[in-house]
């Protein structure tokens, strides 16, 4: 471990990024037996929404456009409104309790998840929450090894309790912080989730590389010119030495991470 020289007390972190490689190797070993096997579909997402306008134009464009061109992804958007049974298709309703607000009725929520479980058997049916787990990489490596989710996005002051208790498998937040409705945490989830999975990102070792896989930020990146008015490029990237290359990535890694973002360590 020569290249730790300099920053003692890291060497726990060479092992975390060493297991960056076992993630990746699983993923790899993942990929190959699907396209063995004949799948080309690799993860469907299911997103229920009472605005499925505010997310279309974000599921067919970038990242997970190419996923589901390629055929590695599918996103299906349900508007919660179709599971109504009333002709005012109304999907909310006032709190038990005289509380001010509106809260989201059971029963066009039920319809929904039952009749797309009547389709296919999910991995995991997500409800999006500020009071939910934090949203984090690992849980977005770990949520694209599934083969079918549901990410139900909320609105108002929430869903009916008894939803959560008797449906949801699992309760995710981005951040602590409020928004109107679930569809940008949806979207955020749908992205992190979708780009790496293998064959999305072209190079799948960039999605690897990146932040937060085992808890280290990125190395800096640079392209051309090597000098711009004066302003280098590191020397040792121009050098081609593969070896010093990667050193030099983890040290700045590391020190990147104490620097700027020590709680990780
Ligand atoms: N009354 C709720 C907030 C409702 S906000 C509370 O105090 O906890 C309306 C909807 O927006 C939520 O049901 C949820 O689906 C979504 N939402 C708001 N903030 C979110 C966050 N940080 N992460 C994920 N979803 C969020």
């Amino acid at each position: 471990m020569k290249f730790l020289s300099g920053f003692s007390g890291f060497e726990n972190n060479f092992s975390r990024f060493v297991n960056r490689f076992s993630y990746e190797e699983k993923r790899r070993s993942l990929g190959e037996n699907a396209y063995f096997c004949g799948k080309i579909i690799f993860m469907r997402i299911d997103i229920i929404t009472i605005l499925p306008e505010m997310l279309e134009g974000f599921v067919r464009c970038s990242i997970l456009k190419r996923a589901q061109d390629k055929q590695l992804a599918e996103i299906h958007l349900h508007n919660l409104r179709d599971y109504t049974a009333d002709k005012w298709r109304r999907v909310d309703d006032y709190p038990f309790g005289g509380f001010a607000g509106m809260v989201m009725k059971i029963e066009p929520i039920e319809n929904c998840i039952t009749a797309l479980k009547a389709e296919r058997t999910y991995d995991e049916v997500i409800f999006t929450t500020p009071d939910g787990e934090r949203f984090d990489q690992p849980m977005a490596n770990t949520l694209s090894l599934h083969k079918n989710i549901i990410i139900l996005c909320g609105h108002f002051k929430g869903i009916d309790y008894r939803i959560r208790e008797h449906l949801i498998t699992k309760e995710v937040s981005i951040g602590d912080y409020v928004l109107t409705g679930g569809e940008l945490a949806a979207a955020v989830m749908a992205d992190a989730i979708v780009r790496i999975i293998p064959g999305v990102i072209s190079d799948e070792q960039s999605a690897l590389s990146d932040s937060f896989q085992d808890n280290l930020l990125a190395a800096p990146v640079y392209t051309r010119p090597a000098d711009y008015k004066g302003w280098k490029v590191p020397e040792v990237l121009l050098s081609g030495h593969e070896a010093k290359i990667k050193e030099w990535e983890l040290e700045q890694s590391l020190e990147r991470t104490k620097r700027l973002r020590p709680d990780l360590l």
